[in-house]
């Protein structure tokens, strides 16, 4: 199965699609962390996106379509995988369409006030080698400013700063939203409350998941 995990910048897409890859064994595609290593290591890639996301525009179609097309032809895909934050305009779902069209897909909305998630991002850590997410508040490190999973040294996000946060939100609203819509046109749209503790988000998506993954199995399609 195909599963997206939608929702605007800071609503946990990120740290719920860790636990879910490591639930579900489906490989969690991130675009925003293919881009940062792009950039990290200087790649001509990674120089032509680096300005973009630091004011917190989107990066052009043809970048994160390829990357995402490059990802998804390696074989821990063939049994499905989860998709954090693509596609986000609708040139990305016609790519996406292109690519890897007929498999069963599910689109699940992590809902969350504004308030709640410009606090989340203004308070986040993230992990330089795996991108890993951390919070003061809600998921601290267990070593100060050291990745649990990998060791590798925490930063703030350059895109992170309050006026970013706040491009991001705007571009989320004018490029992204119209995405659910086509999903939600198509029967495949869920959704589940972000709010509390990330335990709390965690099992209101696997209630979804599992249910959803018990009809495919079963042979059934998907409204
Ligand atoms: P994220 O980590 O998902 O918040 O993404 C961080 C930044 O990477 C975004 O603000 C964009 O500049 C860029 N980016 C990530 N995914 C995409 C995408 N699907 N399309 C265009 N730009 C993207």
């Amino acid at each position: 199965m195909r599963i997206i995990l939608f929702g605007p910048p800071g609503s946990g897409k990120g740290t719920q699609g860790d636990l879910l890859e490591k639930k579900y064994g489906f490989p969690k595609i991130s675009t925003g962390n293919l881009l940062r290593r792009a950039v990290r290591d200087g790649t001509p890639l990674g120089r032509r996106a680096a300005a973009l996301m630091n004011r917190g525009q989107l990066v052009s179609d043809e970048i994160v379509d390829s990357l995402v097309a490059e990802r998804i032809a390696q074989p821990d895909c063939r049994r499905g995988y989860l998709l954090d934050g693509y596609p986000r305009t609708m040139g990305q779902v016609e790519s996406l369409e292109a690519m890897d069209g007929g498999r069963p897909e599910l689109l699940v909305e992590i809902d969350i006030d504004l308030e709640t998630l410009t606090a989340r991002m203004e308070s986040r850590l993230t992990c330089r080698e795996c991108g890993a997410v951390y919070n003061l508040e809600l998921r601290r490190p267990r070593e100060e400013g050291r990745c649990d999973v990998c060791g590798g040294a925490l930063y703030r996000r350059p895109d992170d700063t309050p006026e970013v946060i706040a491009r991001r939100l705007r571009v989320y609203r004018e490029e992204t939203e119209r995405v659910r819509e086509h999903y939600r046109a198509k029967g495949v749209y869920r959704r589940v409350d972000g709010a509390g503790p990330v335990a709390a988000v965690f099992s209101r998506l696997t209630e979804i998941l599992d249910r959803e993954l018990g009809k495919t199995e079963a042979g059934q399609a998907l409204p």
